[in-house]
C-alpha cells in the first residue's frame, strides 16, 4: 500500500494531494512542475485532533520507521526474495504499539516542517535491527546463520520515518490521532525527556524541472526517475539536488505496436573473480551450452528492469536478459516512444547485481560460496529500451524471447 500525503506545492503554496513515490510533483493550481530529491529521506505526520485543553505544542511524537520494497538474500543453494511493506517503533517502549498497522495508509499524512510545534522523541532503536523485524526474517540476521548468507539486497525500497503524536494528560500518556488513554506517563517519561525540535534539513526539497541543457520543459509520470526532454531529445536523472544527463539506446522492433520498457545496462569490475567478458560469465554460472572462446573479447553487462516489479518476476526478466544479452542486436539514440517510466533508479540496480549472478549460476552449490569474496565496482549504467510485444497474458521480448507476466507489470507500481 502506498502512503497519501498532503503537500504544499513549493511553488504556489496550495494543498496537493502525492504519493510517497511520486518525485514528478504537477500542482494543478499553478501548473508548475517540481521534482522531489531522493536525498530527503520522508518525514511525515500523522494528522492529529487535539481536544480543546491540549495545544500543539504539548505534543511529542513517536518515531516508527517505514520500510517498503523487495529483499534479496542468497543463503545455502537458493536465492530468496520477499516483499516488505511495515512501519514499526524506532523507540523502546511498552504503552505505544509497535506497528502503526493500516493507520499510515488509511489516513493522509503531512511532511514535517520546521514549523511543526511539539517535541520530536529521538530514535533508540537502531535502523537495522527495525528492519530485522520488519522482515521477520530475524534468523537471517542472526549471529548464527549469518555465516550460511552469502548475499542479501534491499531493492525499490522507500524508507521514510512516520511519527505518531501523543501528549500526556492528567498522569496519562493520550494517542492524539484518536484521544486514547495508553497508559500511564511514567511509561514514556525517558522518551519525552529526549526530544528535539523539528528542523528546516527535514523538510522535502525540491528543484525545477527545467531541462539543464535547452531550458525546456522536462516531462515524465509521478513515479519517474528518469525524465525526458522532448525538445533536446535528452534524458535526465537526478544526483545530489541536479539533473544529470543518462546515456540510452533504443533497440529497433519489427513491431509498431512494441511496448519499449527500460533496462539498466549495468557494466562494472570486478575483484575475486575475473568477470570481465561474456565468455568469464558463462563459464562463472556454468550456462549448459558450447560457446567456447567466441564470448572471450565481447564486454559483459547486465541488464536490470529500470521499473519496479515484484522480486519474482524481476529476477526472472533481469536473469532471463542477461543470459541471452547476445542475441540483442545493437540499439541506436533514438527518440523513446511508447515506453514504460523509469521509476527504479540506476543505484537500485546496481544494488541486484550479484542476485542476478546467484539466480542465473547453474551449478548454486559450488558457486555461491564464492559471492562474498567478489566485489564489483566501477559501475556504470546507462538506459537500453527493449521491444515487447504484448501477448494475453505475457510481454514477450522479441530477439531474447525474455518474458514478463503482464500482471506484474500493471501492478508493480503498487509495490
Ligand atoms: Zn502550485
Ligand atoms: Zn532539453
Amino acid at each position: 500500500m502506498e502512503l497519501t500525503i498532503e503537500q504544499n506545492c513549493p511553488s504556489c503554496g496550495a494543498s496537493i494531494v502525492l504519493r510517497e513515490d511520486d518525485r514528478l510533483i504537477r500542482c494543478i493550481y499553478c501548473d508548475v512542475n517540481n521534482y522531489r530529491l531522493e536525498r530527503v529521506a520522508g518525514r511525515y505526520l500523522l494528522p492529529s485532533k487535539l481536544p480543546a485543553h491540549i495545544d500543539q505544542s504539548q505534543l511529542f511524537y513517536t518515531p516508527y520507521l517505514r520500510f517498503k520494497g523487495s529483499i534479496f538474500y542468497i543463503r545455502g543453494a537458493e536465492v530468496k526474495h520477499k516483499i516488505v511493506d511495515t512501519s514499526r517503533i524506532a523507540i523502546e517502549a511498552d504503552t505505544i504499539p509497535v506497528s502503526l498497522g493500516l493507520r499510515p495508509q488509511a489516513m493522509r499524512l503531512t511532511p514535517v516542517v520546521s514549523t511543526v510545534k511539539g517535541g520530536f522523541v529521538c530514535q533508540t532503536v537502531p535502523t537495522k535491527s527495525v528492519f530485522a523485524q520488519a522482515a521477520m526474517v530475524t534468523d537471517l540476521f542472526g549471529e548464527k546463520s549469518e555465516r550460511a548468507v552469502y548475499h542479501r539486497a534491499f531493492i525499490g525500497e522507500t524508507l521514510s520515518r512516520i511519527y505518531q503524536p501523543c501528549y500526556l494528560h492528567e498522569g496519562a500518556v493520550f494517542d492524539a490521532v484518536d484521544n486514547r488513554n495508553l497508559g500511564d506517563q511514567s511509561l514514556v517519561a525517558n522518551h519525552v525527556a529526549k526530544t528535539c525540535a523539528s528542523k528546516a534539513s527535514w523538510e522535502p526539497q525540491f528543484i525545477s524541472t527545467l531541462c539543464p541543457q535547452c531550458g525546456g520543459l522536462l516531462g515524465g509520470k509521478r513515479d519517474s526517475r528518469v525524465l525526458q526532454c522532448k525538445n533536446c531529445e535528452s534524458l535526465w536523472q537526478e544526483n545530489d539536488g541536479k539533473f544529470m544527463p543518462i546515456e540510452w539506446q533504443v533497440v529497433e522492433s519489427a513491431e509498431s505496436t512494441a511496448k519499449y520498457l527500460p533496462f539498466w545496462q549495468v557494466t562494472f569490475s570486478t575483484k575475486g573473480w575475473n568477470l570481465k567478458s561474456f565468455g568469464d560469465y558463462l563459464r562463472f554460472t556454468n550456462q549448459p551450452f558450447v560457446f567456447g572462446d567466441r564470448f572471450d573479447s565481447t564486454p559483459l553487462s547486465f541488464l536490470i528492469p529500470a521499473f519496479k516489479i515484484n522480486p519474482r518476476a524481476f529476477l526472472q526478466v533481469a536473469s532471463q536478459l542477461t543470459v541471452s544479452q547476445w542475441k540483442l542486436p545493437k540499439g541506436s539514440k533514438r527518440r523513446v516512444v511508447n515506453d514504460h517510466s523509469v521509476n527504479l533508479g540506476d543505484k537500485e540496480a546496481i544494488q541486484a547485481i550479484k542476485s542476478v549472478l546467484a539466480a542465473t549460476t547453474v551449478n548454486k552449490k559450488d558457486r555461491l560460496p564464492l559471492l562474498p569474496k567478489i566485489t564489483v565496482s566501477n559501475t556504470e549504467c546507462t538506459l537500453m529500451y527493449l521491444p515487447f510485444i504484448e501477448q494475453p497474458h505475457d510481454y514477450v521480448q522479441e530477439h531474447t524471447r525474455a518474458t514478463l507476466i503482464a500482471a506484474a507489470l500493471r501492478y508493480g507500481r503498487s509495490l
